[in-house]
């Protein structure tokens, strides 16, 4: 895939395109300048996939991770990490982004922001959640629904249905493809 998604358009995309999970990571990044681990590496694969060049990801943790400590520091700790992801440096395998089913089964981590949220967070968080992302009530019960009966792909499915008009409630198996189909409709 080519890489040609400036970082200067993930605040955009993030509202546009982007699914909670990963529109939450993103969020987290900007208002803490840090993000454990798991969100590392749940958003930073996800934002490889999207297009997102090595030279851009660095540029990306770098500008927000200094924002709260110094660059040597951020050089020593992150770097590498970041490099590895995209099969630069240690076992040079091309570590792939991870699919709903991953994050829903082996991301879930209360308290944190990574993990699907729909399964991680308790369901007036999510409400608050999806209301403070500009969804109106009777919207809301409609994910809700799915939420509340333990289908959060589906629950994701919806949520991308009411924020793009869509009529065709599209099957969500990971949140790469779920980005690919917001840039389709969006043309
Ligand atoms: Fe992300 Fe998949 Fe959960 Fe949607 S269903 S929020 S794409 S993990």
């Amino acid at each position: 895939k080519d890489a040609s998604v400036p970082i200067e358009s993930l605040d955009q995309l993030s509202k546009t395109s982007m699914p909670l999970c990963m529109r939450m990571c993103h969020d987290h990044i900007r208002s803490q300048h840090h993000i454990k681990h798991g969100g590392r590496m749940q958003y930073g694969l996800f934002l490889k996939g999207i297009g997102v060049s090595l030279e851009d990801s660095l540029r990306f943790w770098r500008e927000e991770f200094t924002k709260k400590m110094d660059v040597d520091k951020f050089a020593r700790s992150y770097e590498y990490n970041i490099h590895h992801n995209y099969g630069k440096k240690g076992s040079m395998v091309n570590y792939t982004p991870y699919s709903c089913m991953k994050i829903i089964k082996e991301m879930a981590a209360p308290g944190d922001c990574h993990g699907c949220p729909y399964k991680s967070l308790d369901p007036p968080t999510v409400k608050a959640k999806l209301a403070a992302y500009g969804l109106s009530p009777g919207a809301i019960e409609e994910v809700m629904f799915f939420v509340t009966r333990g289908h959060y792909q589906f629950a994701c499915g919806k949520y991308f249905m009411l924020t793009h008009n869509s009529n065709v409630e599209p099957t969500i198996n990971h949140p790469n493809s779920y980005f690919e189909e917001s840039q389709i409709l969006m043309g």
